[in-house]
């Protein structure tokens, strides 16, 4: 019952887990946080030596963790070829040809995968799929690639790299809500929540998914974002080839892709969470399916008039010559998946997407699902077949607008 009230064992104190919310909300209920007040009796019993305390849980917070500040530069830059680098405090200057000017003073915070190097010299592929060089003293080199081990069973979370991907950005908005909440922002919200929760230990009550504070599972060992922080807050165009190119580039043991569904076949059951996984890999159908079941355990304690598609669940997108449709499964090594946790095109799940504590439960389930994924060896449920798709996608390529964010010039 993680919805509701949390009890506390030592049977003196008692404690909401979640707050109150205030925004009016339409056509949705939402369960409600109720405070118990169990009354403190007084006891004669000699006081213990020993005090156990109780996991703490953890609060919903109005907004996920901003993006850190950009590291200083490490002159120290690993015998590796390949990883990712952060461009330090100050911005870099980007170079399409290392004889010519530079074509852009890239923004300090933005994270670019590394895919050769030159000496002094080290080549990445910008957020618009170009390739360009960049002079290391310029760059906080943060992570060479990983080396080779797979997840499963005996795996420690303490070693996981993943590589989180907001969708959409900048121009490519994404779906938008018919109150107007936009997919891009909701899921850069999720994807910080993510985030947060991937970077800091936890205790997960297994039986009611409930996450506290805690140290049963320690921090990943490295979580990158695909959208990290330049202006106006991580809203920057990204191309799908930049997505994959990071992840492949730190050799991730997950890509997990963040959106928000629009277009669904009519009412559902229930809720209607969609996860898309490459045809050809048994690890990224794995990680599918249990999203789909973490995912449909979270979002069945809110009520909203649930829409979906006739073949929800667990599932690939591929054409008639059976290839991936999606570029971001299509062109990434990783075992990938493309969560669509619920319907923005819905006014009811819209709304549901507008609260800080329905979003912390789409990052709470994709978590939990990332920690089977790494540790154990479980299937996940909710797989379904579905026909070759022969209908339109876009294609993923940034417009011909796309620019590499630029670090304003410094004001004397
Ligand atoms: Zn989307």
């Amino acid at each position: 019952m993680r919805r509701l009230c949390l009890i506390l064992a030592l049977g003196l104190l008692a404690t909401a887990c979640r707050a109150g919310s205030t925004e009016p909300v339409t056509a949705v209920q939402r369960p409600v946080a109720t405070t118990t007040t169990i009354p403190v009796t007084t006891t004669t019993e000699p006081p213990t030596t020993t005090t156990t305390l109780p996991p703490t849980p953890t609060t919903v917070p109005e907004q996920p963790s901003a993006d850190p500040p950009p590291p200083p530069p490490d002159r120290s830059i690993p015998a590796a070829m390949m990883g990712a680098l952060v461009i330090a405090e100050g911005g870099a200057d980007l170079f399409f040809d290392r004889t010519a000017d530079p074509y852009v003073r890239a923004h300090e915070g933005l994270v670019f995968p590394v895919i050769e190097r030159d000496d002094e010299w080290l080549q990445v592929l910008d957020q618009c799929n170009d390739p360009g060089w960049v002079l290391f003293d310029e760059v906080a080199f943060s992570a060479a690639r990983r080396d080779d081990s797979r997840v499963g069973a005996g795996m420690e979370f303490s070693d996981a790299v993943v590589v989180v991907d907001p969708g959409h950005g900048g121009p490519n908005v994404g779906a938008v809500g018919p109150a107007g909440l936009v997919e891009k922002v909701v899921n850069l919200d999720i994807a910080r929540r993510l985030r947060d929760l991937l970077r800091r230990p936890h205790t997960v009550d297994w039986e009611s998914g409930e996450i506290f504070n805690g140290s049963a599972i320690p921090a990943a060992g490295q979580v990158w974002m695909t959208r990290q922080e330049g202006p106006e807050g991580a809203d920057i165009e990204t191309g799908l080839t930049f997505r994959t190119t990071l992840s492949d580039s730190l050799n991730a043991h997950a890509l997990v892709s963040i959106h928000n569904n629009a277009a669904p076949d009519g009412p559902f059951e229930g809720p209607g969470s969609e996860v898309y996984y490459k045809v050809a890999d048994l690890e990224s159908k794995r990680l599918s399916g249990l999203v789909v079941e973490e995912l449909r355990q979270e979002f069945s304690a809110f009520e909203a008039a649930w829409v979906g598609a006739d073949d929800a669940g667990a599932k690939v997108r591929v054409g008639t010559d059976g290839v991936d449709l999606y570029g971001i499964l299509r062109q990434s090594d990783a075992p990938s998946v493309i969560v669509e946790g619920v319907y923005i095109s819905n006014e009811s799940e819209e709304a549901l997407l507008g609260t800080a504590e329905f979003r912390q439960a789409y990052a709470d389930a994709v978590y939990r699902a990332l920690v089977r994924f790494v540790t154990t060896d479980e299937d996940g449920s909710g797989f379904v077949d579905t026909e070759p798709f022969t209908g339109g996608l876009s294609s993923g390529r940034p417009a011909g607008t796309c620019s590499v964010p630029a670090q304003p010039e410094a004001t004397p």
